[in-house]
């Protein structure tokens, strides 16, 4: 049939607003969409008319295999990420997937604001200096690899945004490994609804951050400071350098 086409979509933290105009194109042309339930909900300014292929929480692979499916029938396919189909989404899937079967069907991936932008930009400027991202989801990667680069990390002294929160004893794990190589408590901000209803933005520290725990779930992401960040007011701030060179 021939003529099928894929986009796959970064649809921002969630508000329509924070959707790049790209994105919006892409779902606007698009004959088939495919995504995660929850995501769907979240354009449903775009879905109307259009095929909808909905899918629980764990079932990437059916999404990939689908896409590719409706892709080969000869229709333009949005497959749909919350932030950045790059960042912990469906890109990597879908390209393996493409590469090991050698389809060969046009694909865009639409890059989008990813939860780790959308949360800082709540809390201040934590990221302006180097960071390290970890998503602490262990259903494909193993504990020990995820902790293992939480102290790498905290030995480099990035800051470091952590995905996925979920697994209580993994986080626990990871924030004390953070506490004990941070010699003084560091700011720590949890952002729970980034941009969606119900947001919940929270600034504490490497030892107060437990008080907090019962905010944390599916839709947190949690950015822990380098050594020289600090909180001022209610913003949470990593100094570029300036302040080694200038006086302001
Ligand atoms: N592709 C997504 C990440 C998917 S993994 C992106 O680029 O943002 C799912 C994790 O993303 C969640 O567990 C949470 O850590 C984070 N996340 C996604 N949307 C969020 C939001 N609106 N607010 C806070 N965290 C969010």
């Amino acid at each position: 049939m021939g003529n099928g086409s894929i986009f796959v979509v970064g649809l921002g933290p969630g508000s329509k607003e924070y959707r790049t105009i790209r994105a919006q194109q892409a779902l606007e042309e698009a004959d088939v969409i495919v995504g995660y339930n929850t995501y769907l909900k979240i354009i449903r300014d775009v879905t109307e008319g259009k095929e909808v292929i909905g899918a629980k929480m764990k079932e990437e692979l059916f999404r990939a295999r689908i896409t590719i499916e409706k892709a080969l029938e000869g229709k333009k396919v949005a497959l749909v990420s919350s932030g950045d189909p790059q960042v912990y989404g469906m890109a990597s899937l879908l390209l393996d997937m493409m590469a090991k079967h050698g389809y060969d069907i046009p694909v865009e991936i639409i890059p989008g604001v990813t939860a780790a932008l959308a949360v800082s930009s709540k809390l201040g400027s934590p990221l302006s200096l180097d960071y390290a991202s970890i998503s602490l989801s262990d259903l494909l990667i193993p504990r020990d690899e995820i902790l293992n680069r939480v102290r790498k990390a905290a030995e480099g002294d990035f800051v470091i945004v952590l995905y996925n929160p979920i697994s209580k004893p993994l986080l626990e794990a990871s924030m004390d490994i953070i506490r004990e190589i941070r010699k003084n408590p560091t700011p720590v901000g949890i952002v729970d609804h980034a941009f969606r209803e119900d947001e919940k933005v929270i600034i504490t520290d490497t030892e107060e951050w437990k008080k907090f725990e019962n905010v944390i779930g599916m839709v947190t992401t949690i950015v822990a400071g380098n050594s020289k960040t600090y909180v001022t007011g209610n913003k949470m701030i990593t100094p570029r350098g300036y302040e080694r060179k200038y006086s302001y």
